[in-house]
């Protein structure tokens, strides 16, 4: 079974890419952002939990994430691609011990890299649609950002020492990235 995980920084276009992937290779595609957006729009009592935090621009606790995750794996009998996820090292060593337990492992992670300015621009852009509004504020923009670079970046030491790191130069079109990222990952699958 195959397992993918796409990993960037908010805006870089982990959900358009993870979507494309996810029909290639008839994966089921795990967005945790998108998760945690259900739960806060069914006011559920770990959506009124966790909204604030969102709105902040933080990260969740790595608990509640896990847990979610861990559902996801049990509910679809595909492989899946994680979109959003790992986003600490404590996630990506329970990642690990869940596929393990589950006889399956990550075939490949996909960073796709673009530069901070640019990632500002698509951010606002994509906010006149997707009505987010960690999306409209520069200031949680920039907070989401931070915590990618603090909390998010040493997860990529820990994938490139594990050999599974596929770095990607996200910084052109979308036709782009999706050549690379296809030319990449072909050979891991
Ligand atoms: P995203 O849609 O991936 O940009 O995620 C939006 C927000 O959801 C983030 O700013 C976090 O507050 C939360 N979130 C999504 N995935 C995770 C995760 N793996 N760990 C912690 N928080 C997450």
């Amino acid at each position: 079974m195959n397992n993918l995980v796409i990993f960037g920084a908010p805006g870089a276009g982990k959900g358009t890419h993870a979507t494309i992937l996810a029909e290639k290779y008839n994966l089921y595609h795990l967005s945790t952002g998108d998760r945690l957006r259900q739960e806060v729009a069914s006011q559920s009592a770990l959506g009124l939990e966790i909204k604030a935090v969102m709105e902040r621009g933080d990260l969740v606790d790595d608990d509640t994430v896990t847990r979610i995750v861990n559902k996801a794996i049990i509910e679809d009998p595909r492989g899946i691609i994680f979109d959003g996820f790992p986003r600490t090292v404590r996630q990506a060593k329970v990642l690990d011990l869940l596929l393990e337990i589950y006889h399956q492992k990550i075939n490949c992670v996909v960073r796709i890299d673009v530069p901070r300015d640019e990632l500002i621009r698509r951010i606002k852009d994509r906010s006149v649609t997707s009505g987010r509004k960690d999306d409209t504020d520069e200031a949680i923009i920039k907070r989401r950002l931070d915590e990618y670079e603090n909390k998010t970046f040493p997860v990529i030491d820990y994938y490139r020492q594990n050999g599974v790191l596929l770095n990607i130069d996200a910084s052109g079109s979308i036709e782009q990235t999706k050549a690379r990222i296809a030319e990449a990952v072909a050979k891991h699958m």
